[in-house]
């Protein structure tokens, strides 16, 4: 990114040392009225450096939800900070190559929720998605991040799991971590942007799963569930418990925290019918955690949290025209059956 910046002003804007270990993070933009300014933790110091308006965008589009005759797609979910864990299964199985850029030409690739907590690269794992998916669109590709529970609840204040690192990173900056992702910020802005659910194809993707407890209460109105979502962020979930909202759209039936096709798992003839009221044939889940990409009902529904959080081993799914298939750590295909 350096090589956009426009260098006005450079200031140690703290000379605090971390007694333990020197930690290194960032960058955070924040949007002012007539500048940017971009905070990092260098070696426990935190650096701050003026941008110009212009180095970054300050508003994004809500792009489709819905997409058709797509090639091919890939999809995995729950990075949780294991950036460079992440990077090796992307570049193995060709989506980036070797130089971390877009390699899966006209494909979609889905992050299917949860870059955020348990993991230390959150930040990297955030502008490497950020910078990606300008690749891709330009490439006539597209990446979609879409948010889990876990993005959902650090722009909520639910703090509980982020890595030991990232407390300290928000006691140098003297900033709440939330508000390090806040509404003035360039990431936290391209966040708001992001949706819940899409379809592409005859595939649904959704991070934790559609329930019919969920849809009997918010419809199936894909572009209307996201933009209520979209709102929700910055919503106190005090006023959002004041009714029913919190349960529908935050509670263990709705779209980031159902596990339903997993744990205890309902009836095939209710995903069909769930396909059905969807219009899909597929859905695509991330949230509960395998020890590969799986297929369940038949093909009907995929999980792809292949435990990618443990920083160990991972997989990505790929719906192509002539199969489904488990791309492996090493690029391998295995056709799912
Ligand atoms: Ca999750």
């Amino acid at each position: 990114m350096n090589k956009y910046l426009i260098l006005i002003m450079f200031s140690l804007t703290s000379t605090h040392l971390l007694s333990q270990e020197a930690i290194s993070d960032g960058p955070y933009v924040f949007i002012e009225e007539q500048r940017m300014l971009e905070k990092s933790v260098v070696d426990g110091t935190v650096v701050s450096v003026e941008l110009a308006f212009s180095s970054l965008d300050t508003s994004y589009t809500i792009q489709p939800s819905n997409f058709n005759n797509v090639e091919k797609i890939a999809a995995l979910s729950d990075i949780h900070g294991q950036y460079d864990l992440a990077i090796e299964i992307l570049q193995n199985n060709q989506i980036i190559d070797e130089e971390l850029n877009w390699n899966f030409e006209d494909g979609h690739l889905v992050i299917v929720g949860d870059i955020f907590d348990r993991g230390p690269k959150v930040t990297e794992t955030l502008w490497f998605i950020y910078n990606l998916e300008k690749q891709a669109q330009k490439a006539g590709g597209r990446l979609h991040f879409l948010l889990g529970n876990h993005e959902y609840m650090v722009l909520h204040k639910d703090l509980r799991y982020l890595h030991e690192k990232y407390p300290k990173v928000s006691k140098l900056l003297n900033l709440s971590y939330d508000d390090l992702y806040g509404k003035n910020t360039v990431l936290g802005r391209w966040l708001r942007s992001k949706h819940t659910i899409i379809k592409i194809n005859e595939h649904l993707f959704v991070h934790g799963g559609i329930s019919q407890h969920f849809i009997n209460a918010a419809g199936v109105d894909i572009e209307a569930i996201n933009e209520t979502m979209r709102k929700s962020i910055d919503r106190s979930k005090e006023e959002m418990k004041a009714t029913e909202f919190y349960s529908t759209y935050y509670g263990s039936a709705g779209p980031i925290w159902y596990r339903g096709y997993f744990y205890d798992p309902i009836p095939e003839q209710s995903i069909d019918s769930i396909l059905t009221q969807v219009k899909s044939k597929h859905i695509v889940v991330g949230h509960c955690s395998n020890d590969e990409v799986v297929s369940r009902y038949n093909n009907k529904v995929f999980g792809v949290d292949s435990s990618i959080k443990k920083g160990e081993y991972g997989e990505i799914l790929f719906l192509l025209n002539d199969g489904y298939y488990r791309g492996t750590k090493s690029g391998e295909k295995i056709e799912l059956e």
